[in-house]
Formats: C-alpha cells, sequence, structure tokens
C-alpha cells in the first residue's frame, strides 16, 4: 500500500508494467550547497526504490537535474536562480551547475542515498521540452504573446480540473494569486504559466525557439524528460510536499494538454523538516547545510551528527509526517542508532545456544518489518520491531535469553536485508559526533600536558606521550604553532 496525494488514500500499488517499475523524482536545482531540506526528499524516494528493488521489480528511477528555468521566487518572472549565482560569483552558468551537482552527489553519498538510473538534465533536453510546448499549443491550451509561451489555465479548466492534485480551488487562485505586472501584461491570466520565456537581452543562457530566442519554464522539463525516459504515463512521481503546488499541478496540467493524459497513477510527497518549529530558510538564520551538520561548524549545533545519524532522524520518523530538527532530537537519533550497531557487534559475539528463546519472536520479527514496510513505508514501526530485537540480544549477553546457531543467523539476516539493504543504514567505521568532539577534547589536553613537560625540559614525559599514542596508532605532528595529531 503506497498513499496517493491524488486520491489522498492508501492504495495498493500495481505496477502498469511489473516486474517493470518507472519513477520519477524532482530532483535538486543546484544553485546552492545540499542543505537539511535535501536530505528527506533523498532519503524518502532511496527508500521507496531500495523497497522496490527488495520485493524484486525493476525500477528504473529517473531524478532530474534542474539547470536552467527555475526563477527565483518559483515564479515566471525574476531571475534564473542559477544565472544569477554565475552572475554574484562571475562563473559561466554550466559551472555553477556543475558544482553544486557534484557537492549533491557528494553528500547523497555520504547519506547512503543511491544515485539514479538516469539523471537528465533540464538544459541538455531543451529540445524534447520545445516539442512538447509545440503539442499543448496545437491542442489549444497555450498561446504566444511576444515570443513568450503561457499555458491558458482557464481554457485547460473548462474540460479538465486543474487543482486535483493540490486540492487548490482555481476561483480561490484567482483572489490570491500575487501577480508580478510586467509578466501580467502579456498572460491572459496570474495563473498562466510560462511554458517558453523570451530572454531578455543579457540573459546568457538561451536556446532558439520557434518563438524566440529564450529558455523553457520550470514546469516544462519533467513533463519533458519524465516522458522521454519513462513513456506519457509511468507509475510513481516523487517529491517534496513544496512541489505539489504550482509544479506538480502543472506537470498534470502539461502531461494532459501534450499527451491527453495524467503523467503517472501514484503521487507520492514527503512532508517537510522544520527546525525548531520553524520553517527552514535562509533569510531565518535557521539555515544549516549538510556540510554544517556533519561537521558541527554552524551556531544552531550543539555537536558534529555523522551522515548515519542523519538518514536515521529521518527514518524514525514517517515520512508523511513533519519531522523538527533539533539537537536534542538529533542526539536522541545518534543514541538509538549506536544502540541498534552496538546490538549487532553483541550478536556476533553471541555464544550459540542448544535451546532458543526467542525464534518464535524472530518468525514474527521478519513479518512484521514486511508488514509494516507494506503499509506505505512505515520505518518508525521497522526500528520499533529492531528495538525489541537489541533487547533480546542484550539479555541473551547476560544470558537471560538463548539464541541457538540458526537464530543469530536468521537475526544478522534481518540485520542485513532491513537495516542495511532496506533502510539503508550502514555502519559507520568512524565515531559519531559525540564521540569525535570528545576524541578532540582528550587530544588536546593531552598534547597540552606534553608540550608543558616539554616546556620544563621533562623530555622523558613528552617522548613517553608521544611513543604511547604512537601505538595506538595515533601520530603526533609537531609544528610552528605547536603539535596536532591524526590516525596513523
Ligand atoms: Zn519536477
Amino acid at each position: 500500500m503506497l498513499y496517493n496525494t491524488l486520491h489522498r488514500r492508501k492504495e495498493l500499488f500495481e505496477p502498469l508494467h511489473a516486474p517493470q517499475v518507472g519513477m520519477y523524482v524532482c530532483g535538486p536545482t543546484v544553485y546552492g550547497d545540499p542543505h537539511l531540506g535535501h536530505a528527506r526528499p533523498g532519503v524518502t524516494f532511496d527508500l521507496l526504490f531500495r523497497y522496490l528493488q527488495h520485493l524484486g521489480y525493476k525500477v528504473r528511477y529517473v531524478r532530474n537535474i534542474t539547470d536552467v528555468g527555475h526563477l527565483e521566487q518559483d515564479a515566471d518572472d525574476g531571475e534564473d536562480k542559477i544565472a544569477k549565482k554565475a552572475r554574484l560569483e562571475q562563473l559561466e552558468p554550466m559551472e555553477v551547475a556543475q558544482y553544486y551537482t557534484n557537492r549533491y552527489h557528494d553528500y547523497m553519498d555520504k547519506l547512503g542515498v543511491k544515485r539514479p538510473s538516469i539523471e537528465p538534465h533540464a538544459s541538455g533536453h531543451i529540445i524534447e521540452q520545445i516539442e512538447m510546448i509545440k503539442k499543448i499549443l496545437e491542442a489549444g491550451y497555450a498561446y504566444e504573446v511576444n515570443g513568450s509561451v503561457y499555458f491558458d489555465v482557464r481554457k485547460y479548466n473548462e474540460k479538465h480540473h486543474y487543482g486535483q492534485l493540490s486540492g487548490r480551488v482555481i476561483e480561490d487562485l484567482m483572489a490570491t494569486t500575487r501577480t508580478n505586472l510586467a509578466s501580467q501584461d502579456e498572460k491572459n491570466s496570474p495563473l498562466d504559466f510560462a511554458l517558453w520565456k523570451k530572454a531578455a537581452p543579457e540573459h546568457i543562457m538561451r536556446w532558439p525557439s520557434p518563438w524566440s530566442d529564450g529558455f523553457p519554464g520550470w514546469h516544462a522539463e519533467c513533463t519533458a524528460m519524465s516522458c522521454k525516459y519513462l513513456g506519457q504515463q509511468f507509475d510513481i512521481h516523487g517529491g517534496g510536499m513544496d512541489l505539489l503546488f504550482p509544479h506538480h499541478e502543472s506537470e498534470i496540467a502539461q502531461s494532459v494538454a501534450a499527451y491527453g493524459e495524467m503523467p503517472c497513477r501514484y503521487w507520492v510527497h514527503n512532508n517537510m523538516i522544520t527546525i525548531n518549529g520553524q520553517k527552514m530558510g535562509k533569510s531565518l538564520g535557521n539555515f544549516i547545510t549538510l556540510e554544517q551538520l556533519f561537521t558541527g561548524k554552524h551556531d544552531a549545533l550543539d555537536q558534529a551528527y555523522s551522515p548515519m545519524t542523519v538518514r536515521f532522524f529521518i527514518l524514525q520518523a514517517h515520512y508523511r509526517g513533519t519531522l523538527d530538527f533539533s539537537n536534542e532530537a538529533l542526539l536522541s537519533a545518534e543514541k538509538g542508532w549506536q544502540r541498534l550497531q552496538q546490538a549487532r557487534q553483541t550478536l556476533e559475539r553471541l555464544v550459540p545456544q542448544d535451546t532458543s528463546s526467542v525464534a518464535e519472536f524472530l518468525e514474527t520479527l521478519a513479518v512484521k518489518c514486511q508488514e509494516a514496510m507494506n503499509d506505505d513505508l512505515n520505518t518508525p514501526m521497522v526500528l520499533a520491531q529492531f528495538f525489541e530485537l537489541v533487547k533480546h540480544i542484550n539479555l541473551a549477553a547476560d544470558k537471560k535469553a538463548s539464541f541457538t546457531r540458526a537464530d543469530i543467523d536468521k537475526a544478522r539476516e534481518l540485520y542485513t536485508v532491513y537495516i542495511e539493504n532496506v533502510l539503508g543504514l550502514k555502519e559507520e567505521d568512524g565515531q559519531s559526533g559525540a564521540q569525535t568532539d570528545r576524541m578532540d577534547g582528550v587530544m588536546k589536553m593531552l598534547l597540552n600536558v606534553r608540550s608543558k613537560a616539554k616546556a620544563a625540559k621533562d623530555f622523558a614525559t613528552s617522548d613517553q606521550i608521544r611513543d604511547e599514542l604512537s601505538a595506538l596508532g595515533i601520530k603526533v605532528l609537531d609544528g610552528k604553532d605547536g603539535a596536532t595529531w591524526q590516525y596513523e
């Protein structure tokens, strides 16, 4: 069962062409560093991708890179987000897009998010977008003004339903849509959205088209690229809830207008992350990049949190529920993730017994995990089951429960299947953020003692500290500004 935003209910998932599954997810607009807000859709759709594969489906997962056409405030006017960044940093726009695409990949890799099967760029599919716009014009659902092409929402709404996904009512939208005077002159209605924009003379990112030298509107890319790689109708379209309107609503309108059908059967949306109950935003000063999160270098952070702690934190909540970020919540996720990892290590050290006190429990656990995942990816339930397993493992270590060889193998397999493969939580060889901070503190103290000993010409003590650390695999490096250390 998967919750379908379109019908506002959980529905049995039936692919159009089993065992093939086509899934399209809106990817990042690459003009800034990946942040906490990117982590949730990244992990959520990675989870769905992994679970569908676990069930035996052959998934073609398409996630795009928006490198053109996404204007400020998601509006039809204003500067292109990437062009603006390029202007500010005096770079070629594609340099900006490439740099932040690489950063996005690096940080998604750290979070254990698998790369999609196809990752198309909007700028590489201008021809496909122009062809789609031509179809919409032919069907009579768009009009051209001064070299720009706009989608005619009111005309579309005469036969179809603009608002069916987001539940918005067109009359209300008319009353509340903020209009920008410049494009209002061109549009028949403030609800209409740009399919093609004529480029101003100073605009660098431009392509020839039948209408003008210009660039596609933001919504056009997803419709054109999902159709190219997954067909006119495919199984799952995903994204964050913030994309429901106008982005996904407009994608539906474009598909229906150009191809005569809804692009997909299941619309899946993850909820947002708030910070201490507030919406995250650059202007609010509570904007945390993944780099800051993993290094702890941000005023709002008490310490660094490891990528798997962040992944665990996200999976502890159901993807459709709100998730509030705070140091307390992250610390408790870190503890939970450590308990889960420690129990797995304890499991490996258990001495197998002849009789079992957990065989039945392990059977039920396997069934319950599957039921939970089948119930709209209920990851909190899966984790709750595993914490029951942790209890049994720890009891067994105290000789209050008994695992046979077969039980140990079964528990190990459950860990591999659910924790590693499905939830994508990989044991981290490094240490947790809190442990790293503690280690840094201890080493600073030790190197201080050593430098005092050296100053007092007590070389026996300073050498002893250096040699004993070396025996532990820690190398002390003496430099001009004092000593530093690293793992050997
Ligand atoms: Zn999209």
